[in-house]
């Protein structure tokens, strides 16, 4: 699988089966060290031009697929390549659906109360194992505290939806002690889960 680089950002050129594969083997074969996952879009691109943090968190990371068609044009005019699209709300659905009952989530982000629903929702559609909620709304004098409350959960998918930025660099930084296989940047994804 090649990784290609859009503006120093790196892409990889991976299907949705091939991404799935990918997070399968990271969360349930050892060592099941973590993981970081990143979804570009264009936003990304724009935002973290002025933002170093965002483009360190996003080059360091494990895997950056393709959210969208605007990363899947910029790709085939940069590079002449086809890249696949493997958007964050298809992976998270796609490993609930391989793995459902197997797979323990925790849901950390959107508004108060939003996590809490999306997790009931994806318990009942996919018999998911809900390893622990929080919302996105906290200071950053407690990423700590929360990043210790996932690292003790035993999860082995955390969906980070936090913001563009925000959840990458925290995925990021935070990656040790938040521990789980699989650290995914899900943008608004927790909200759709929650209907
Ligand atoms: N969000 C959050 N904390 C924040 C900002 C946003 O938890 O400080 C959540 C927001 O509620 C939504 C998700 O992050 O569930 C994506 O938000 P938005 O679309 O505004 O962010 P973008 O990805 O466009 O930056």
């Amino acid at each position: 699988e090649a990784r290609l680089t859009l503006f120093d950002l790196p892409l990889d050129v991976v299907t949705l089966e091939q991404t799935l594969d990918r997070l399968g083997g990271w969360m349930f074969r050892a060592p099941r060290s973590p993981h970081t996952v990143v979804t570009l879009n264009p936003e990304f691109i724009v935002q973290s031009r002025t933002q170093p943090e965002f483009v360190r968190a996003m080059q360091e990371a494990d895997l950056v697929t393709a959210d969208g068609v605007g990363i899947v044009w910029a790709a085939r005019q940069l590079h002449g390549r086809e890249v696949p699209r493997a958007p964050g709300y298809d992976i998270v659905k796609g490993l609930m659906q391989r793995h459902g009952s197997e797979l323990r989530v925790f849901f950390l982000g959107a508004r108060p109360g939003v996590a809490e629903q999306a997790a009931q929702n994806a318990m009942r559609d996919y018999g998911i194992q809900v390893a622990g909620v929080h919302h996105g709304y906290f200071d950053s004098s407690e990423d700590q505290r929360v990043a210790e409350l996932v690292g003790a959960s035993g999860a082995h998918l955390v969906l980070t939806g936090m913001g563009a930025g925000r959840q990458e660099i925290f995925n990021q930084y935070w990656r040790q002690v938040l521990a789980a296989p699989v650290l995914l940047g899900c943008g608004g994804v927790i909200d759709v889960f929650a209907g």
